[in-house]
């Protein structure tokens, strides 16, 4: 089967806006799911990449790594799609499969390192692996996700990355009813992130720096709000959460956070700042503290995750826009005016 063309947008340097750009998927293989894809979330790690604040960025670069969409082809030993189906890709599409991380569901964690959806090379070592801002995506079965269609397919988007996320540090860390959880940064992350340590029961406090966003936060189920700016709330919150989700994209200080863990407390750190954070020793020991990092989850949890998402009704708060205004949603997503996650319709794409 040879490969239409694939209508998408790029960013071709650091620099300039994101404009259209064609190329070839590669031929649907034995193993393929050939998606159409309907709706792609906007996470800040596109943002992060296309700007170069990482390093290393690849270029021409398609970003987009919250896919939703409709199966139209597989290949001859696809045992688990069918055309027609709802299938999600989220933020790998392969790793090794065969090292001790891959062998144990935890593909993200692979010894050679996972290949990403966007901003890296494919397994041949050479096709630059393109992501969801465009029209259709060709991935092996192994690293596609089933997608219930009783949700909105829309606001299902950002569960593939923005979801699995937070779960999965959520449910290492046993977050569970009688536990104090507080979610730092209430964006595309972090209001996942409440929704989840909500719904695992805990009593949920969103520290932001954003006083605007306290009644979104009770809307979404937190029990408090923490501004982070205020010295004297912070200060009388030391040593009060178990647990803390630090899911900040930009440069911060960890310290303030750290201070706020009691005994045995762990921050959970998901967002990926570009610099190295401040970090006092005194306040790591003090509670017998620790920060603990987590990256996306691996395949059998994040079916887990989007089951338990089908389940539970739990969905993302989104703004759905045309590719055409990706631009103008970057720079409103670095102000954090988005509620709380910019969904791209690919419906726009196709005309
Ligand atoms: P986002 O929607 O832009 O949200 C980031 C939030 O950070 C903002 O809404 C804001 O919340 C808070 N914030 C911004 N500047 C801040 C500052 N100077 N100090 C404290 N808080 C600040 O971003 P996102 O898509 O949720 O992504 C968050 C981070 O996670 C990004 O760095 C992204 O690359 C990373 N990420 C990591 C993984 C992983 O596997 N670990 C996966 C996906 C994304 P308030 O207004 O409430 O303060
Ligand atoms: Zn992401
Ligand atoms: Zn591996």
């Amino acid at each position: 089967m040879n490969m239409e063309n694939t209508k998408a947008y790029a960013a071709y340097n650091a620099q300039d806006p994101l404009s259209p750009y064609d190329f070839n998927r590669r031929n649907v293989g034995a193993h393929d799911v050939q998606i159409d894809i309907l709706f792609c979330g906007v996470c800040h790690s596109d943002l992060h990449q296309v700007r170069d604040e990482w390093g290393g960025s690849i270029y021409p670069m398609v970003p987009g790594h919250e896919i939703v969409g409709k199966v139209l082809a597989v290949g001859a030993h696809v045992k688990n799609f069918k055309a027609g189906d709802i299938a999600g890709v989220g933020v790998m599409v392969d790793s090794c499969r065969v090292c001790k991380n891959c062998l144990n569901d935890q593909e993200q964690y692979c010894v050679e390192g996972m290949t990403g959806t966007y901003n890296g090379l494919e397994r041949d070592g050479k096709t630059i692996a393109q992501g969801g801002y465009s029209t259709q995506i060709v991935t092996d079965e192994k690293y596609v996700l089933h997608i219930s269609d009783k949700l909105d397919l829309r606001s299902v988007a950002p569960l593939l990355c923005a979801g699995i996320t937070t779960y999965s540090p959520l449910r290492y860390a046993a977050v569970k009813k009688g536990m104090k959880v507080a979610i730092v940064g209430l964006g595309g992350l972090g209001h996942m992130g409440v929704k989840f340590a909500v719904s695992f029961g805990a009593e949920v406090t969103v520290i932001s720096t954003s006083p605007a966003k306290e009644a979104d936060a009770k809307k979404l189920g937190a029990q408090h709000f923490l501004l982070s700016t205020d010295q004297e709330q912070m200060k009388k919150h030391e040593s009060h959460f178990d647990v803390i989700l630090d899911a900040v994209s930009a440069n911060h200080d960890y310290t303030k956070y750290l201070d706020l863990l009691d005994i045995n407390g762990k921050l959970m750190v998901v967002g990926l700042p570009s610099k190295q954070p401040e970090l006092s020793p005194f306040s790591l020991i003090k509670n017998r503290r620790s920060i603990i990092g987590s990256m996306i989850g691996g395949m059998k949890e994040t079916q887990e995750m989007l089951d338990y998402c089908a389940e539970k009704n739990i969905v993302s708060d989104i703004e759905v826009i045309p590719i055409q205004y990706i631009n103008e949603a970057y720079e409103r997503m670095i102000k954090g005016d988005v509620k709380y996650r910019f969904v791209i319709d690919l419906s726009s794409l196709k005309k």
